[in-house]
């Protein structure tokens, strides 16, 4: 790394944080490994252009390199996907989303989507985000009977709130999401169909999870998940809407353009086009489905009883434990987690009764259901130890050791 002997700060907590990565076990769903050459896109030159405006329309001069780039960006992603449109310069996934909702709402108007405390993300119109404050959002949440979506409830939901943004997809569901059922159900009430796939974009680019395109207005995404390129989301569409989402993007959320984050995008999507990357996606929902049956073999309660996708809530709550005690005591012991509601909780975000396993970054490391099964065991032994400062202490050595196992940093860096 660079930084070596000249800031000396940034650079030791860079170091550790790459240490931290490639010797802990990352099993917070949301999160990836970008490989060298996402990073070597992601840290170049590019970030020090101006290049406000689209391909060919652009404010400044210069921008004939970039023009190439973001137009091989955006055919790509149209060719991974098989969308008409798409936009690839939101910053990040809950830009992806603002630009939807700038493009076709007023402020007050009325959007429908998951609760978050049933799996919804912020932007799907949680109070404290722009979603919640400047629309009327109302939500659509799982049935009790089986912690899954019921399309029957949405479509009464619909009827009874007329909205005129519908919005499928979540950040902590792990059932297959019907999005033809979504779109006829804002048919029936003359709204449009946002589906965020966020989280299952690699699975959608991969044919392993069915696909929105075809059915959705639009299609927003976070390119950092499943799809493993750098942090940042694409907006699809189709000609219809192209012109309104551009401009809802850049002038209307955004100004100058990520170029860096772009050329990244494009190679991250060009990745994505490869047999491998079928063959990755396929891997990390085998290992979620052993996962979360090791986990239920273990005693734990799997929320929705299984997973079609990369993610799987548990339920502590036949453990007596919470999320949060968790996530702090696994954290110890270098298996990374996050605390998470599950439907219905009785405790607050901060508390939780679950914690939610994706595996999406230990599939990149090569782990398979072998492994899957070594690190429910694991993570079954710390929740019973969950105060005990050497057991934490001795797993994260084991971890540590586990990990050597499956390099991927290290391959290329010298830690
Ligand atoms: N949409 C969904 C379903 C998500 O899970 C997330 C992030 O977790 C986002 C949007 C927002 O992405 P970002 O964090 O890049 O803003």
């Amino acid at each position: 790394m660079k930084l070596e002997g000249k800031d000396t700060k940034i650079f030791e907590l860079m170091r550790r944080e790459l240490d931290r990565e490639e010797y802990s076990l990352i099993l917070i769903a949301s999160e990836n490994y970008a490989d060298e050459d996402v990073l070597a896109a992601q840290g170049c030159v590019l970030t020090n252009k101006y290049a406000e405006g689209y391909p060919t329309k652009r404010y400044y001069s210069g921008c004939t390199h970039l023009d190439e780039i973001e137009s091989i960006a955006i055919e790509r992603a149209k060719e991974l996907f098989g969308a008409e449109h798409a936009n690839v310069q939101p910053h990040s996934g809950s830009s992806a989303n603002m630009a939807v909702y700038y493009a076709v709402l007023d402020r007050g108007d009325t959007v429908l989507g998951m609760d978050i405390a049933h799996g919804g993300h912020l932007t799907h119109g949680a109070k404290p985000s722009f979603s919640g404050k400047w629309y009327r959002a109302v939500s659509y949440a799982v049935s009790e009977k089986d912690e899954m979506l019921d399309y029957d409830e949405i479509l009464a939901v619909a009827r009874k709130e007329r909205p005129k943004l519908i919005i499928a997809g979540a950040s902590a569901y792990s059932k297959f999401i019907d999005f033809k059922k979504f779109r006829e159900i804002a048919d029936e009430v003359g709204a449009y169909f946002m589906a965020d796939i966020a989280h299952i974009a690699g699975l959608v680019a991969a044919g392993l999870h069915p696909s929105p395109f075809g059915h959705a207005h639009f299609v927003t995404t976070t390119t950092h998940k499943t799809l493993r390129g750098p942090r940042g989301g694409i907006v699809f569409c189709n000609q219809e809407f192209a012109k309104k989402i551009d401009s809802a993007v850049f002038p209307g959320i955004q100004g100058g353009p990520l170029m860096h984050v772009i050329a990244a995008k494009a190679v991250a999507l060009h990745q994505a086009m490869t047999e491998e990357f079928k063959q990755y996606q396929k891997q990390i929902i085998a290992n979620a489905k052993y996962m979360a049956k090791c986990m239920a073999d273990l005693g734990f309660r799997i929320v929705s009883g299984g997973t079609d996708n990369h993610l799987f809530l548990v339920d502590l709550t036949p453990k007596n434990v919470t999320g949060n005690e968790a996530q702090v005591s696994l954290e110890a012991s270098g298996i990374m987690v996050n605390k998470n509601l599950i439907p219905f909780d009785t405790r607050s975000p901060g508390i939780t009764s679950g914690i939610r396993l994706g595996t999406p970054a230990v599939t990149t490391r090569g782990m398979k259901e072998k492994e899957m099964e070594i690190i429910c065991v694991m993570i079954d032994a710390v929740l019973k130890n969950l105060n005990d400062r050497s057991f934490m202490e001795n797993t994260r050595a084991k971890v540590r050791e586990f990990c050597k196992g499956f390099p991927f940093y290290s391959r290329m860096y010298d830690i």
